[in-house]
């Protein structure tokens, strides 16, 4: 694998392999990989001749400039897990913000009532910072697909709908969420918890696993009220949302309506740590 730090190398790299007619695969990520980015990698792996893996921590999408500080950041650490997996022709793109960023980003995404609630209400902002590297990357690199995970069950809809917006070409894969053993969902911030925190963390995960099973019995609204009450009783986890929402337009739903695809999505503070997950109903 090549690593690359400019965006004009990357240009002049890329024009070649298009004149190849070598199908593009898009891995966007902030670093500090794990098993989960590992996952999308081979999928895109699978499914296109070169894969461009991003490894950049975007500062637009941080709303909490703490939260950007203590970004868990490991490039070496991050080379050596690709290595195995990336072939010579495939690239890792890890620019400086200055290339990225040459000039301040002033645009502004309208996604409508999908970046209103959840993840969008409690971190604003966080999508358009989200829209506009993302959207940088797809200008500067074209992939024929891009791969992004389910973790980020938001996210993954606002690409789509950003796609749509900048009607570009790119085919947009969701990936499953991978899990640890004990059912959390891996993360990068997953190294920033404590020992009690990250003990106390696969309860989410199990939580989720219960509101499905109470699904049979209770309204959408009855089910939050129970499994945001189950999570707050463990003394190092808060609630900061759980929301149950059509898959679709994000919004919430408050009956088991058939043939719409139905998902929980939660997000909880574990001590300073803000962790978030998500599980289909329907
Ligand atoms: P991040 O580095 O956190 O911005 O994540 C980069 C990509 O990896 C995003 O598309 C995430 O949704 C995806 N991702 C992160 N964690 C997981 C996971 N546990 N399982 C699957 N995909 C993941």
């Amino acid at each position: 694998m090549k690593t690359i730090r400019t965006t004009h190398i990357l240009e002049t790299k890329l024009n070649t392999i298009r004149l190849q007619n070598k199908t593009i695969g898009l891995v966007p990520t902030m670093g500090a990989l794990h098993a989960g980015h590992l996952s999308l990698i081979k999928k895109a792996k699978e499914n296109t001749r070169v894969v461009v893996v991003t490894i950049f921590v975007n500062p637009t999408q941080f709303n909490d400039k703490t939260d950007l500080k203590n970004y868990p950041r490991d490039l070496t650490h991050d080379l050596s897990l690709l290595d195995p997996i990336l072939t010579n022709k495939d690239i890792v793109f890890s620019p400086a913000q200055k290339e990225m960023y040459p000039v301040p980003d002033t645009r502004k995404f309208d996604f409508g009532n999908m970046e209103r609630v959840m993840e969008g209400a409690f971190r604003p902002g966080h999508f358009n910072g989200v829209a506009q590297i993302v959207s940088k990357f797809f200008m500067l690199i074209y992939p024929e697909m891009a791969f992004f995970g389910e973790k980020d069950f938001q996210q993954l809809a606002i690409i789509r709908k950003l796609t749509i917006l900048l009607d570009l070409p790119v085919k947009i894969i969701g990936c499953p969420i991978i899990r640890e053993s004990d059912g959390l969902a891996m993360s990068s911030r997953n190294q920033l918890l404590g020992k009690r925190e990250r003990a106390a963390a696969p309860q989410i995960y199990k939580s989720l696993c219960h509101a499905v099973n109470l699904a049979d019995k209770f309204t959408p609204g009855e089910v939050k009220k129970q499994i945001t009450k189950e999570v707050d009783q463990v003394p190092e986890l808060s609630v900061e949302y759980f929301e149950i929402v059509n898959g679709n337009n994000l919004q919430p739903v408050n009956q088991w309506v058939p043939d719409i695809p139905i998902q929980g999505c939660i997000a909880v503070k574990a001590g300073k740590v803000r962790l978030i997950d998500n599980i289909k109903f329907q």
